[in-house]
C-alpha cells in the first residue's frame, strides 16, 4: 500500500523525508512501540517518536497508553490508521481535480494578455481595465496563445485521474 504513488506522496509530506518512510511501513506491519520500530528500522528513537506524533497530529496514527503494573511505566502501542490515509487521499484527489478543472475552464473561456517583461498575466476584462498596458511598467500587453497551458492542464488531469482510479480500484472497501 505504501508504494502506491498517491500514498507515498502523502506520507512523504507528513514524514518530511523519504528516509523516514520505513517508520510508517513498520507501523503498517503491526509493530507497535517506538522502541521496536526504532530497532526494526535502524532509525533513531527520537526521530521515530517525532514522526509518530506527526502522524498522530494528522490523524494518520493513533495510540493506546497502558501502565506496566510492575515498573509503573507507561507504554504506548501505536496503530496506523489506514482508512484515514485512504479517506485523505480520496478527498485530496477530488479537491485537486476540481481545482484543475476550474483552471481548465478559466483558460478555455478567456483570452490572456501578458506583459513582455513578465510582470502580469491578465484576462481580457482585467487587461481592458488597464487599457492593455502593464500596470507595473506601462508597456503594451500582448495576446498570449494559451494552447500549451491548456494541453498541460489536460495532461495533469489525465494523470491525476489515472493515479486516482488505480488507487481506488486497489483500495475498495
Ligand atoms: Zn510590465
Amino acid at each position: 500500500m505504501i508504494n502506491d504513488p498517491l500514498v507515498k506522496t502523502l506520507l512523504t509530506n507528513v514524514v518530511e523525508d523519504e528516509s523516514n518512510l520505513p517508520i510508517v511501513e513498520a507501523l503498517n506491519d503491526g509493530i507497535e512501540t517506538d522502541e521496536q520500530i526504532a530497532e526494526k528500522t535502524g532509525i533513531k528513537l527520537n526521530i521515530v517518536r517525532k514522526i509518530l506524533y506527526k502522524l498522530y497530529d494528522m490523524g494518520l496514527a493513533s495510540y493506546k497508553r497502558s501502565k506496566d503494573p510492575e515498573t509503573q511505566w507507561f507504554t504506548y502501542s501505536w496503530k496506523f490508521e489506514k482508512d484515514e490515509v485512504i479517506n485523505r487521499i480520496i478527498k485530496d484527489s477530488e479537491n485537486y481535480l476540481k481545482m484543475l478543472n476550474d483552471e481548465l475552464e478559466r483558460e478555455e473561456n478567456n483570452m490572456f494578455f501578458v506583459c513582455p517583461q513578465g510582470h502580469v498575466r491578465l484576462d481580457f476584462d482585467e487587461a481592458s481595465d488597464y487599457e492593455f498596458l502593464c500596470p507595473a511598467c506601462g508597456e503594451e500587453l500582448s495576446f498570449q496563445d494559451n494552447e500549451k497551458i491548456i494541453d498541460q492542464i489536460k495532461e495533469d488531469i489525465k494523470m491525476v485521474e489515472s493515479n486516482f482510479n488505480s488507487f481506488t480500484s486497489k483500495n475498495k472497501k
